[in-house]
């Protein structure tokens, strides 16, 4: 059987990056999708010369027609895709108050961190469904989660905590396959986004994501994990 295959979107850096890394060093052949050509050609070169499998793949979750050409050539490069993992995202709001933040803002969050995803999966979905298998994994954060809920940052909130629902929808519809699409928080981890006082590196922060994507046959689906362990919604 040839190698499964996984896209990564937002896999030019930070914790994207790691994940890619990790699911070549797991065999996988990787898919890097990124918005800036540059900057996915060369996070994929860089992982080439360390031995990795990785191709660069043109994606802007946020475009429509780019989710769309993504599709095409996954397809026509590779014929199959068995696992995608949705990081890409952006956290514009921070710790701005819900009562002040911009509605362009919230809508903007909304548009990568929910739509992007939900487009991706939609596009991408039809594959899995050919092969009967599919592993999809959410990048999402405890601060989506109505357990862990405080104020400020709505947006960014708000495309977590929808991305769970759709989470939790999907796997319900993919109830009885071998389709399995789980949420991950990664915990505060030191990227651009995380910022340098985060306490965990990308390595961490990717386990739990590259558990999922890897999961058996017999794995869970429809939940939402941090440190390997499920976490309350
Ligand atoms: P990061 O360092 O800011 O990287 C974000 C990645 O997303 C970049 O590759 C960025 O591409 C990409 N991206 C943004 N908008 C995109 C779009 N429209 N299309 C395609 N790619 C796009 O963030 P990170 O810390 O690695 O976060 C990765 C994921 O983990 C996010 O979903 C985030 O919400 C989640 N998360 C992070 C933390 C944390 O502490 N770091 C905690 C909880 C959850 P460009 O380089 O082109 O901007």
């Amino acid at each position: 059987m040839s190698k499964r295959v996984a896209l990564v979107t937002g896999g030019n850096r930070g914790i994207g990056y790691e994940v890619c890394r990790q699911l070549a060093a797991n065999s996988l052949q990787v898919v890097l999708g990124a918005r800036r050509a540059a900057d996915g050609r060369r996070a994929a070169d860089a992982l080439r010369a360390s031995g990795c499998d990785v191709e660069f793949c043109p994606l802007d979750v946020a475009d429509a027609a780019s989710v769309s050409a993504a599709r095409q050539i996954v397809e026509q490069q590779y014929g199959r895709l068995d696992v995608l993992v949705n990081n890409a995202g952006i956290y514009i709001d921070e710790d701005q108050s819900a009562f002040d933040v911009p509605l362009d803002t919230v809508r903007q969050t909304l548009e990568v961190n929910l739509f992007g995803a939900y487009e991706t999966i939609r596009a991408f979905m039809p594959l899995m469904r050919r092969q009967q298998y599919g592993r999809v994994v959410n990048v999402s954060s405890g601060m989506g989660a109505f357990d862990e809920m405080g104020g400020g940052s709505a947006g960014y909130r708000l495309s977590k905590t929808a991305l769970n629902s759709l989470t939790r929808m999907m796997a319900n519809e993919l109830e009885g396959t071998n389709i399995k699409v789980n949420a991950a928080c990664p915990g505060w981890v030191r990227t651009d986004m995380g910022g340098a006082d985060a306490p965990r590196d990308v390595a961490t922060g990717a386990d739990t994501i590259v558990w999922l994507a890897l999961l058996p046959d017999d794995g869970p689906s429809g939940r939402f994990f941090r440190d390997r362990q499920p976490i309350a919604w």
